[in-house]
């Protein structure tokens, strides 16, 4: 058994939003943010070194999650894994969101854990941000200067490494409005339940007359970080989704992933299984994944 012992900060506690701004701007790479501190404080426990930790504990306005038909679902700074959970607007019309969220480690866990948190985290693993691909969203960074929207598309740079610029509060994410026909859906593998994901998937499929119009597709863990599976986006647009298809889909999901051995899984199961969750995330999507 090994313990650590927590590196020494300076815990700061803005009350607004244009404090923290001004802390953001004087601490720059010296200095992190803390919302439910699940992923913030097990890494100051290791090698992430910062002096000052600015906490968004006593900031108000940052928890909102609100959605409407015609702008769609917006997710706050503080908005918790728990709160997803809780929102019949986010099961009934982001499914993949809500079965992310449903299944995210413990109760405990979900209650602290924020989903911006989550994003800014970059893991390969992150399941809310996972799901989030798929669906799409733009997140709103503020810093002394304005606000600038960056797509999810373009956030997640390499492992734990984003967009983000120091002096940068992520506020809000929103997430476009659910069209006719979407259906989404999430999966993931752990070694345990409650455990980070070993695998991961999720899809959203933009459906017609039985023929899916669109598809984005993600999967976590299979490589530096969560990523798109373009070649098998392209199968599927257009295209009547058959059994014939999937078998199709399955087979190419390997090529378009590079995944690694670690403590959770090995490359070579992960290449076995991906083609698998995927055939298995579209079938769930298809069956249950209705924003209706
Ligand atoms: C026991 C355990 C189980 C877990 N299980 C899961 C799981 O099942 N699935 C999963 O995906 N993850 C899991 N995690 C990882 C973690 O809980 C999530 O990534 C969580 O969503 C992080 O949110 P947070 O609010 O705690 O972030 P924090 O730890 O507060 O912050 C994470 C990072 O984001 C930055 N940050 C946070 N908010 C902002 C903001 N508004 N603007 C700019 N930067 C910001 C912080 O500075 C830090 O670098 C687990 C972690 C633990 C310890």
């Amino acid at each position: 058994m090994t313990s650590r012992v927590m590196r020494d900060f300076d815990l700061l506690l803005p009350e607004s939003v244009p404090e923290v701004l001004e802390l953001l701007a004087d601490h720059k790479d010296n200095c992190a943010i803390l919302s439910g501190g699940t992923d913030l404080l097990v890494a100051l426990k290791f090698d992430y070194a910062v002096d000052n930790v600015v906490s968004l504990a006593l900031v108000p306005g940052l928890d909102d999650l609100s959605f409407d038909p015609d702008q769609g679902l917006s997710i706050g700074a503080k908005v918790t894994i728990a709160d997803i959970v809780k929102s019949q607007d986010v099961k009934t019309y982001y499914p993949a969101l809500w079965q992310a969220a449903k299944v995210f480690a413990t109760p405990q866990l979900r209650n602290t854990a924020t989903v911006l948190g989550n994003i800014m985290r970059a893991s390969p693993a992150g399941d809310c941000s996972l799901a989030l691909y798929a669906l799409g969203g733009d997140l709103q960074l503020k810093n002394a200067s304005g606000v600038r929207d960056v797509s999810l598309d373009d956030f997640w740079l390499s492992y734990g490494v984003t967009a983000r610029q120091s002096d940068e509060l992520a506020i809000s994410l929103r997430v476009p409005p659910p069209t006719a026909g979407q259906k989404s859906a999430f999966q993931r593998m752990t070694r345990t339940t409650e455990d980070l994901s070993k695998i991961n998937a999720a899809v959203s499929l933009t459906m017609a007359d039985g023929v899916c119009q669109s598809a984005r597709v993600a999967m976590g863990c299979v490589g530096p970080t969560l990523i798109r599976l373009p070649k098998v986006e392209a199968m599927l647009g257009g295209a009547e989704i058959t059994e014939d298809l999937l078998g199709e889909v399955s087979d190419m999901v390997a090529a378009e992933i590079t995944p690694i051995d670690d403590i959770r899984s090995s490359a070579d199961y992960r290449r076995k299984v991906a083609g698998i969750l995927v055939r298995r995330v579209i079938n769930l999507a298809l069956t249950e994944g209705n924003n209706q």
